[in-house]
């Protein structure tokens, strides 16, 4: 099917960004990397009157390294995340799990911020921004404010995003000497959503593990100790959605779990 038919902006800056999105309000979206509201507009799922398309907006875009966090923007695409030397370096969990998300096409064209505004429960990213503890920056008519990763994802597709506002960044904490991660998930083919998934950081005495693919939102779980983690596991609120059951979703997040915990022993 074709999408039904839209009116195109491309706004070259937040403020006009944010402008276009209250003049038009409930029937204005966001266009970012397309991925996802692409297909959505097709399968007539999302019926926006203008899409605002972010894609020109300079501000939203490129990865920073401050001395204490890393700056992604918005509008960053998988494949930069991917190839970035400083993600790599600074952020090796965000780097372990990029290769999971779809498959190259969509990694050309589907954005950091598209996929945190997203929030999709099965998505890597988002799961990553709260294990890490990162912070959303969103920017609103009335100014910027800060979101932490935990109080940003509220459920199924929901976030802290009011309507109007635009995300701009995340800040990622610089981690600390000492501080390992580790990633895995259990998908049906390799660049399918994740049945299931661990994102995971921290240290020997401070660890935080982010499940994702087994409720309705990724879900923190924080321990002093990988036996501690493993033991929260049992109390995940896990649903059940088209590939298994809330009670197979828990058994394997427990398993997945032990698998990837054990490599920050
Ligand atoms: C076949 C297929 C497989 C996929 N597999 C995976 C996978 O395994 N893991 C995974 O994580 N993702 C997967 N995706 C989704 C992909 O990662 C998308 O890129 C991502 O979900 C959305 O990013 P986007 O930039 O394309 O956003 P868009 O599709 O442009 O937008 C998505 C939503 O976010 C809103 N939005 C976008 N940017 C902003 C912003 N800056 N501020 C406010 N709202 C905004 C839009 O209005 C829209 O509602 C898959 C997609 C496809 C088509």
């Amino acid at each position: 099917m074709k999408a039904p038919r839209f009116a195109y902006a491309r706004p070259a800056s937040v403020a006009e960004a944010l402008a276009l999105l209250d003049k038009h309000k409930d029937d204005a979206r966001v266009l970012a990397g397309g991925q996802s509201l692409v297909p959505m507009l097709n399968f007539r799922v999302a019926a926006p009157k203008v899409l605002v398309d972010i894609n020109r907006i300079n501000a939203l875009s490129g990865i920073k390294v401050t001395k204490t966090y890393v700056r992604i923007g918005a509008l960053v695409r998988h494949v930069e995340l991917e190839r970035s030397t400083d993600v790599a370096k600074h952020l090796p969990l965000v780097a372990a799990a990029v290769p999971h998300i779809a498959h190259p096409a969509i990694r050309n064209r589907g954005t950091f911020g598209g996929s945190c505004a997203l929030a999709d429960p099965a998505a890597e990213l988002p799961a990553c921004a709260l294990a890490l503890g990162a912070t959303f920056v969103i920017a609103g008519r009335k100014g910027e404010r800060r979101v932490a990763a935990e109080d940003f994802f509220k459920g199924l597709y929901a976030t802290a995003l009011k309507p109007g506002e635009l995300l701009v960044a995340a800040e990622f904490p610089l981690p600390g000497p000492g501080d390992r991660s580790a990633f895995g998930e259990l998908a049906r083919r390799h660049g399918d959503y994740a049945m299931v998934g661990v994102a995971a950081h921290g240290s020997k005495k401070e660890l935080r593990a982010a499940f994702f693919g087994v409720g309705d939102r990724p879900e923190i779980v924080e321990a002093d100790s990988v036996e501690g983690v493993l033991s929260k596991t049992a109390s995940l609120e896990a649903r059940a959605d088209l590939h298994a059951s809330a009670a197979t979703k828990l058994h394997l997040a427990k398993v997945l779990a032990g698998r990837v915990l054990s490599q920050l022993q």
